[in-house]
């Protein structure tokens, strides 16, 4: 066959390209190729056939092949000849045999005659016969044969059948069971004679009657031959099973179905699974409540919704007031716990229309569908801040927890605006609502965008300003008040920004500590004031030179180089230790007082002191005071120039004066302004104070300056 094979009409590749069985024959019957499709019918490898007499698996063949053979050789060259159909037995290697349809056609190719024979071993149609167990009547020669081959794919397809790992089952039209197999049986805990001769609506889950139904409609319709579908099934324990039922109608000669035959796969772990990993998709793992990406599906359906009906829909940004507090005094699993308590709290006053979820830490985001008004979403974000008002108890400790909210209203005029927008105004609004001070809500307007656009701007432009110059560090007296001695400076950071004018630090520092630009920013500030100390002359009869005190961020504080960079600052600009005095605000010293303690520690052996600023707007002050041990504390401007109740302020001033005495601090009195202030401040035994009254900060030369015309009076 060698020269077959090289033949491209006829190559092995065109035999496998063929839909059925093929064998190819020459004129005395040998095979000279099969392909692939003809050993999966016979159970016979290639090489089994080639070279043997097609009579091994076609034993009837013998006197058809020559006939045919002959009968094409006379007219071979004339006319092309019309296949001949035969209805044969054909031989499998295991011995079975089974009745199959063989059509010749036979070609010349170099003066020799070969016979292709096509197989086709009637699946679909043997599957009927033998289901419906009719064998239809054949030509009395291949009769006995036909009969041998229905009985034995009887057996087979029972051996499939019943053996089948599949549920399987028939059924007629009406849906009545006329046979199940045993893991049809296993699948639904009846027996066969339970299920037998039974509607298979008793073994449906009753809401999914009416999808099986639906099936049976569309098959008997004739609308369809094969459906796949999706149902629930009634265990005998009471069990739900999931399934995939994959049906197919038989159907008579007239087209009208005779039963159904449906395979099943039951599917419940695999459904348990995938509800479980998409719940887990869309939640939180700590809190439960939704998560961004469910967030982000439901608003989209809110905004279709907002749309058609005309109303408004509200997102709400909640973020937590110092949470991070929590976090550092109590440890994570303290904090974990208290944002689970958080998220059922909301869980209680989360309407059922609408959807919390956790954005991310200690973020959370509302979304409010159907509202009539902006005061509506205002009312649910009082609900939201309503929640926190009672303190969390638990494990023993009780923590006070409040938030800030950000609220963007929207109505089917905005919708246009995306997701990602949405949430950076409600971002916006937050921020606004946390610069109110903690526990406030804000909603949006345009102006909080422009206000957030430029804020970025200004960060992009802080970026450039130290390396353009246009930083500056100005001075403020402390003033002796006793001897009315200037005796140090703070330095305050001012930036002289090109359009804008003069920024004030209250808005550029707190843009700074939002990255890593602060620890440059802070780095400047410290360069700066050594080296401007340093040209500072000593004053006053015991001819002490003036120290200067420079405010550290919370990043700085923390920053691990703090202290060796503080430390060649002040060998290279050679001013004494004890001249450098740092400002750390209340709330950053009592952020992680364990490591406040550590840091403190370090710079009093550099002999450099701490001064605790805005003293007296943190919440649990004194307490810590005497563990923290400043040289200094510097009692917050509200206590000197109180804007309201007045009577208490100045009973705190008092008490914060008093207390700062007795614990041999130094205390410093800031935002002074009148004499009456000053007057009242000496009076309490006050020991410095800074305001206006003396001076505002000012640059060095001025300082310089200032210093000069003391020393002369
Ligand atoms: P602060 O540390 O509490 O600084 C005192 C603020 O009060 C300064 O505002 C000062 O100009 C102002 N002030 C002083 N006396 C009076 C007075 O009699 N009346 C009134 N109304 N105000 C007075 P400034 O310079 O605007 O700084 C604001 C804040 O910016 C500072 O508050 C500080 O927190 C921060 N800041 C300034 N410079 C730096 C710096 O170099 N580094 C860091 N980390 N923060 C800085
Ligand atoms: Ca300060
Ligand atoms: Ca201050």
């Amino acid at each position: 066959m060698k020269h077959l094979e090289n033949e491209p009409v006829l190559s092995q590749n065109v035999l496998e390209a063929l839909p059925g069985a093929v064998a190819l024959i020459d004129d005395h019957g040998v095979i000279g190729a099969v392909n692939q499709r003809l050993s999966v019918l016979t159970g016979y490898e290639r090489e089994d056939l080639v070279g043997q007499d097609i009579a091994v698996i076609l034993p009837d063949l013998d006197r058809q092949a020559s006939c045919v053979a002959r009968r094409n050789r006379v007219g071979a060259k004339a006319s092309a000849p019309a296949p001949l159909d035969q209805q044969l037995a054909i031989s499998c290697r295991d011995g079975s045999s089974q009745l199959v349809t063989c059509s010749f056609s036979q070609f010349d190719l170099e003066g020799k005659l070969w016979i292709i024979v096509a197989i086709n071993d009637n699946a679909a149609q043997r599957a009927a016969e033998v289901a419906r167990g009719i064998a239809e009547d054949r030509s009395a020669q291949v009769e006995a044969a036909a009969a041998a081959a229905v009985a034995q794919s009887e057996q087979r397809f029972r051996l499939a059948f019943e053996g089948n790992m599949a549920p399987m089952v028939f059924s007629n039209q009406d849906g009545t069971f006329l046979e199940v197999n045993d893991s049809y049986c296993k699948m639904t805990g009846h027996s066969r004679e339970e299920l037998v001769g039974n509607d298979s609506k008793h073994f449906t889950y009753p809401e999914d009657i009416g999808i099986t139904e639906n099936v049976t409609r569309r098959l008997n319709s004739g609308e369809t031959d094969q459906v796949r579908y999706t149902k629930r099934f009634l265990h005998k324990n009471g069990r739900i099973v999931v399934a995939e039922v994959s049906v197919c109608s038989a159907r008579d000669e007239g087209g009208k179905t005779i039963y159904f035959v449906s395979s099943v796969r039951d599917i419940t772990e695999e459904r348990a699974l995938s509800t479980q990993l998409s719940y887990q998709a869309l939640h939180d793992p700590l809190t439960g409540l939704a998560n961004r990406a469910l967030f982000d599906d439901r608003l989209e359906q809110a905004k279709a919704r907002v749309i058609r009906q005309g109303d408004l829909g509200a997102v709400l940004l909640l973020d937590l007031d110092d949470f991070k507090g929590v976090n550092d005094a109590y440890g994570h699993l303290v904090g974990d716990q208290l944002l689970i308590m958080i998220a059922h709290r909301f869980e209680t006053v989360t309407r059922s229309s609408d959807t919390i979820c956790r954005f991310g830490g200690d973020e959370f985001l509302y979304l409010a569908e159907g509202l009539s008004s902006d005061a509506e979403a205002e009312k649910i974000a009082e609900r939201l801040l309503g929640a926190l008002s009672e303190p969390f108890r638990f494990d023993g400790v009780s923590i006070d927890q409040h938030a800030s909210i950000g609220i963007v209203v929207w109505d089917n005029t905005s919708t246009h605006t995306n997701n990602v927008e949405l949430v950076q105004n409600a971002d916006a609004s937050m921020y606004e609502a946390k610069r109110q001070g903690h526990g406030h809500l804000v909603v949006f307007t345009p102006d909080i965008r422009l206000e957030a656009v430029s804020r970025f701007a200004l960060v992009q432009e802080l970026r450039q300003a130290l390396a353009l110059g246009q930083l500056e560090m100005h001075y403020q007296p402390i003033i002796d008040l006793t001897t009315t001695e200037v005796v140090g400076f703070e330095s305050l950071m001012r930036w002289q920004h090109p359009e804008r004018g003069w920024v004030p630090p209250d808005v550029f520092i707190p843009l700074a500590e939002q990255s890593d630009l602060i620890l440059e920013l802070g780095a400047f500030a410290m360069h700066e004031s050594v080296m401007a100390a340093s040209l500072w002359e000593p004053q006053g009869p015991r001819a002490v030179s003036p120290y200067v005190t420079v405010n550290l961020s919370a990043h700085q504080f923390h920053d691990p180089n703090l202290v060796a960079m503080i430390e060649s600052e002040i060998a290279q600009a050679g001013l004494a230790p004890e001249r450098l005095v740092l400002e750390v605000t209340e709330r950053v010293a009592l952020h992680d007082i364990a490591e406040t303690l550590v840091i403190m520690d370090q710079l009093n052996r550099l002999g450099i002191g701490v001064a605790l600023d805005d003293f007296g707007t943190g919440y649990s002050s004194l307490s810590y005071l005497a563990a923290l041990n400043p040289k200094i504390i510097k009692i917050d401007q509200s206590f000197v120039r109180p804007k309201h109740d007045q009577g208490r302020s100045n009973t705190l001033l008092e008490a914060i004066v008093t207390l700062g005495n007795k614990l041999d601090m130094i205390v410093l009195a800031e935002g002074v302004e009148t004499p009456a202030q000053l007057e009242r401040l000496h009076d309490l035994h006050c020991d410095l104070g800074q305001g206006f009254l003396w001076s505002p900060a000012v640059p060095n030369e001025e300082a310089i300056t200032m210093l000069g015309e003391a020393s002369d009076t």
